[in-house]
């Protein structure tokens, strides 16, 4: 059952939408970037998806409206973000990186079929305490709960299959 404190995005209200891509905007304005048109339907993209898109879902979706983009445009664009802290990086393998545009304290609930990623909230597992032997290897900055299994549409044996 959800409660209030445990709410699960799937679609994203338009405030939402719209404060990621002022973000966005601000933070290249800020380092004295130019939003062209091609980066801000980059923006879109990403301020419009719940789904934790990699660079290549990006590039697909934001063709649809700019044919004439590439796919290194996307890279660096979303690069930059990194950058400018305004997105995050999940994962640690390269080819496998995907693009997180909430960057307000959340988990994640992964599909290990289809790669399905949904951020989830819960003010407890925003809190955990760090074991000393974490704290050993370095200074922890944050931590995050990844749920893994199978997605509603694996079970059904609905879902793609992971790329
Ligand atoms: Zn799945
Ligand atoms: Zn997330």
């Amino acid at each position: 059952m959800k409660t209030s404190k445990e709410r699960h995005d799937n679609k994203l209200d338009r405030d939402e939408i719209e404060a990621r891509i002022r973000s966005f905007v601000d933070g290249f304005r800020r380092v004295g970037v130019k939003v062209t048109h091609q980066r801000l339907e980059i923006f879109r993209e990403l301020a419009n998806s719940s789904d934790h898109p990699d660079p290549e879902r990006v590039f697909r979706g934001v063709r649809r409206r700019v044919p004439t983009i590439s796919l290194d445009t996307v890279y660096r664009t979303l690069r930059s973000l990194v950058d400018l802290e305004l997105i995050t990086v999940l994962g640690s393998h390269l080819r496998r990186v995907r693009f997180d545009a909430n960057i307000s304290p959340h988990h994640h609930f992964v599909c290990r079929k289809c790669g399905m990623t949904r951020d989830f909230y819960n003010e407890r597992y925003d809190w955990l305490k760090i074991p000393a032997v974490v704290e050993a290897l370095g200074t922890v900055e944050g931590t995050h709960v990844e749920a893994r299994g199978l997605c509603a549409r694996c079970v059904k044996g609905k879902g793609r299959q992971s790329a």
